[in-house]
Parts: C-alpha cells; sequence; structure tokens
C-alpha cells in the first residue's frame, strides 16, 4: 500500500495548526453535488490507508459531517478554553452540528467567520497529517476567511457531469486561483450509473463537464464516481460507503480518490505541477534596511525598505481609479522599517511599517512582478 502522507513544511511553532501538516478544502459551485458525501469519504480513506485525519465541517449552515458519520458525540472544552474535538471512526471532527440546538444558523457573514476563526484556532487538532474542510456550496465569506486564516495545500472541487454544473463550478475554481489555492483536481460525481440487475454501466448526465474543464484549465479529474442508489441510505444512518462496503466499485474509488489527491499535492509540492511561485521566505535586514525574499522556486530577491513602503499598492497609496501612485518617494522616511511582517494565507503579505501604515497587502504576483525581472 502506498503511503498517502505527503511530508509540509512547518508551520511556524505556537501557530493554532502547528500540527497539521495539510489542510485540504473540499469545494463545489453549488450545493447538492456529492460534496460532503466526498470530504467524508474521502476523509476515512485516507485514514484506512495510515493517514492521521481531521474533518473540519465549515459549512456552518448547513453541517452533514455528524449525520454522514454517525455521530452526536459532542466536543469538549477545557477550563483554558481549548476545545477538543470528537472522534467517528478515528477521525478527529469539529462541526456546528455537534454543538448542540435544533435552531437553523442564521447569522451574517462576519460571525459565521468568527466561528470558522475559532474551530481553526481554538480547536486542539493536534498532530495530524491532513485537516479535511468541508467548505459551504459557492464561494463567499467563509472561503475567504479560510484562505485568509490559513495556509491551504490545496483543494478539491466536486462537481457533477452536468455543463452547467461545470459552469458554476468554474467560478469557484477561479476563486481559488485567485487567492493562490491550488487546485490539486476535480471530482466529478453521479458521472454513471451501474444497474444493480444486469451491471450495465451507463451514463447518468449530460456529460463533458469535467472534461471541458480539464481541456480549458488542465486541471487533473481525481476521480469519476458512479451513482449508488444505497449510498443515500447509508448517509442517513451514518455509515461511510469505504467502511461499510469496502469492496464496493464506489468505496474502491473513494481509497483512489485520496490516493491520487495525496499524488496531486506532492506534484505540487515539488513543483512539478508548475503552480506560480509563492513567498517561501521574507526576512528583514534591519542593518541593511533592506528584505531578502526567497520564492518557492529558489528565485531570490532584494527590495530595500523605502522602495517597498513607497510601493505599497493600497488605495490610501494608490489612485483607485486612475493607478497613479499618490505618495512620492521623497515622502516616504528615509527609516522607514517594517514592525512585523504577517503572511495571509497563501497568496499575500501585510507588512506593518514604523510610519504607522499597516493597510497595504502585498499579493505575491504583485511583489514577483516588481521584484523579479522576467527573463
Ligand atoms: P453537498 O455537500 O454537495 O450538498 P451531499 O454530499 O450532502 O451534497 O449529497 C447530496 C445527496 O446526494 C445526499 O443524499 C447523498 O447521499 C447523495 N449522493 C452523493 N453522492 C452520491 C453518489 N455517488 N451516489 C448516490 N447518491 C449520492
Amino acid at each position: 500500500m502506498s503511503s498517502v502522507v505527503v511530508p509540509a513544511t512547518p508551520r511556524p511553532a505556537g501557530s493554532p495548526l502547528a500540527g497539521v501538516k495539510h489542510v485540504i478544502a473540499v469545494g463545489s459551485g453549488k450545493g447538492g453535488v456529492g460534496k460532503s458525501t466526498t470530504a467524508v469519504n474521502m476523509a476515512v480513506a485516507l485514514a484506512k490507508l495510515g493517514a492521521k485525519v481531521g474533518l473540519l465541517d465549515a459549512d456552518l449552515y448547513g453541517p452533514s459531517v455528524p449525520k454522514l458519520l454517525g455521530t452526536d458525540e459532542r466536543p469538549t472544552q477545557e477550563e483554558n478554553g481549548r476545545i477538543h474535538p470528537a472522534t467517528a471512526h478515528g477521525i478527529k471532527i469539529m462541526s456546528m452540528g455537534l454543538l448542540g440546538g435544533d435552531a437553523p444558523v442564521v447569522w451574517r457573514g462576519p460571525m459565521a467567520s468568527r466561528a470558522l476563526n475559532q474551530f481553526l484556532g481554538e480547536v486542539d487538532w493536534g498532530e495530524l497529517d491532513y485537516l479535511i474542510v468541508d467548505l459551504p456550496p459557492g464561494t463567499g465569506d467563509i472561503q475567504i476567511t479560510l484562505a485568509q486564516a490559513v495556509r491551504l495545500s490545496g483543494a478539491v472541487i466536486v462537481m457533477t457531469p452536468q455543463i452547467l454544473a461545470a459552469e458554476i463550478a468554474k467560478r469557484g475554481l477561479k476563486m481559488f486561483q485567485q487567492v493562490r489555492i491550488p487546485i490539486l483536481g476535480l471530482v466529478e460525481n453521479m458521472a454513471s450509473y451501474v444497474c444493480p440487475s444486469c451491471g450495465h454501466e451507463g451514463a447518468l448526465f449530460r456529460s463533458g463537464g469535467a472534461e471541458k474543464i480539464h481541456a480549458e484549465l488542465g486541471l487533473p479529474v481525481l476521480a469519476s464516481l458512479p451513482f449508488d442508489p444505497t449510498l443515500v441510505g447509508e448517509g442517513d444512518d451514518g455509515r461511510p460507503v469505504v467502511l461499510s462496503r469496502p469492496d464496493s466499485i464506489l468505496a474502491k474509488a473513494y481509497l483512489d480518490l485520496a490516493a491520487r489527491m495525496a499524488a496531486e499535492l506532492s506534484a505540487v509540492l515539488s513543483g512539478a505541477r508548475n503552480e506560480k511561485p509563492t513567498i517561501a521566505e521574507m526576512k528583514p535586514n534591519h542593518e541593511g534596511r533592506m528584505f531578502k525574499i526567497v520564492w518557492s522556486d529558489g528565485v531570490s530577491s532584494l527590495t530595500t525598505f523605502k522602495d517597498l513602503r513607497y510601493q505599497c499598492p493600497c488605495a490610501v497609496c494608490v489612485d483607485e481609479n486612475t493607478g497613479h501612485r499618490k505618495i512620492t518617494r521623497e515622502q516616504v522616511r528615509e527609516d522607514v522599517h517594517p514592525t512585523k511582517v504577517q503572511t495571509v494565507g497563501n497568496y499575500a503579505v501585510q507588512v506593518h511599517w514604523s510610519d504607522g501604515h499597516d493597510t497595504g497587502l502585498y499579493g505575491f504576483d504583485y511583489l514577483r512582478r516588481l521584484l523579479v525581472k522576467q527573463a
């Protein structure tokens, strides 16, 4: 059995997810395509293949993970505030659905974002190879909050084969690309139907969606899962098919999906997938008054504190309509220096400057264009 455990760059010590190697989001353009079922079965499959796995149900408005895993175990909280996740089938789980109360969640964005940050920051996830995050459908506050709060290793996008669903999925794909979360691949769900009587396998919907996206965007199709009529009942009973019917076509397909996801992750991390470079290290040298930036593709670049402060891309420094810079180089103090540098998700750094300015998010793409002369 090949290992699905993929090495990772460590997160900073003391950060909430310090023990978590990879955070993988499972998303979809619209609801009802089988995203949660895929997230749960992929998580169970990864655990079955030897990985330490957690599952965060970020579908705060419609949590279905507890039901799919057949648990109502409550997470516990210590006096110091740390929350211990529930466990089911060897997987650590956190979900609004485990916190009690039958009232539907009618929060607006900011409250939901706060809850997600709590799930990420105050839950003791311990040592994990994978934290799988079951996202709500679409591209909203939760997706953005997640992208800003943690370094995601990648995303898996689930869709049904209809062209229409694929078009909606494409919007979701763009959002992940904008915040530099590598899309590890697509899962085409309910792609075919195997007749239980005669074994004939036929297409269920008008097909071609995943291939179209594959052709247009070059993304791998990680799995093409058949429609399985018994899955709905199993989901209702909290028995993931990977465990309840390990020899079924679907269970094998989920195990293949887990292995292929891990293989794509390795490819992305080794640079074989040619993702856009990210910043691996950004170190201030206070004596030389400059930053040294090392990129994930090995390129390094230098920039002075003064120049980087001058090139701040925020709306205070640049006119949003004309694109003209509103400050001059002379207005920037000679002794300006960073007081704090923070990475934002996978896509930007925020520098707090000694002159009190901290509204600039320097996107990786922007810094790369600014600092690296392309051959
Ligand atoms: P989403 O998270 O996208 O809203 P769910 O995972 O909740 O979707 O799945 C929606 C419904 O479709 C559930 O009843 C689930 O059991 C069913 N379902 C998902 N995948 C399959 C499949 N491959 N075969 C049969 N039913 C499926």
